[in-house]
């Protein structure tokens, strides 16, 4: 299966959630190593995810290549904070960029930052927040389409915590299921992230529908 994303975090965590349950999960770089990425027009994460695929399999038939994947699949997450009215949501990748105030995770979690504290949050408080994940899966051979939307609840802070991860991983404690975890998602191991997180619920859901 070749997974649509230029996110190498969001490819090394597909491999580390499916490689265990038998899949073989690869880039479609290495199919097209120059892919055009799709301007994300969808209002939610499943209108976004099924046109990233819809897109990259459009594409890859385009180019006239040898050999396809058998399959493709993409992704579409985020993050969404309750006292933001849901933002970052659907806008997560690009939260700073469209505020001005530059590009990337460093600056994406500095314009969270930012926003949560002139919301009234103070370092050492957490309000409630929650990622989630959809997935779209299409295979080439049968032409079949499927797809799993999952959300892992927890809360975020003002203060960055941890350097594993990738996203807004540091500033987000995950719920667990007798409370909130005092570790952000960037101070744990990545196979307990995949447990409790929104991309681990959402393709073990794919891999039990297949
Ligand atoms: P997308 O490429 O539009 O799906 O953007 C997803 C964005 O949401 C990423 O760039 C991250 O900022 C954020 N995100 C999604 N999943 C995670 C995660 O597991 N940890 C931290 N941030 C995430």
């Amino acid at each position: 299966m070749a997974v649509a994303t230029g996110n190498k975090h969001k490819l090394q965590e597909f491999t580390e959630i499916l490689a265990p349950l038998g899949w073989k999960v690869a880039s479609i770089r290495d199919w097209l190593p120059q892919v055009p990425e799709p301007e994300e027009t969808e209002p939610d994460f499943a209108g976004n995810a099924a046109l990233k695929c819809r897109f990259a399999v459009g594409v890859l038939r385009d180019a006239g290549l040898d050999s396809l994947p058998d399959a493709v699949c993409a992704d579409d997450s985020g993050l969404a904070v309750n006292v933001l009215g849901g933002a970052p949501g659907v806008y997560s990748a690009r939260f700073a960029e469209r505020a001005g105030h530059g590009s990337g995770d460093a600056d994406n979690r500095q314009e969270l930052v930012r926003r949560l504290k002139m919301a009234g949050l103070v370092a050492g408080a957490t309000t409630p927040a929650a990622f989630a994940c959809a997935i779209h899966f299409q295979d080439l051979s049968v032409g079949t389409h499927h797809s799993a939307l999952a959300w892992c609840e927890g809360r975020v802070g003002v203060v960055e915590c941890g350097n594993s991860g990738f996203g807004y991983d540091p500033l987000f404690f995950p719920l667990l299921p007798l409370g909130v975890s005092d570790k952000t998602f960037a101070q744990i191991s990545s196979g307990t992230k995949h447990e409790l997180s929104h991309r681990g619920k959402a393709l073990r859901i794919l891999a039990a529908r297949l």
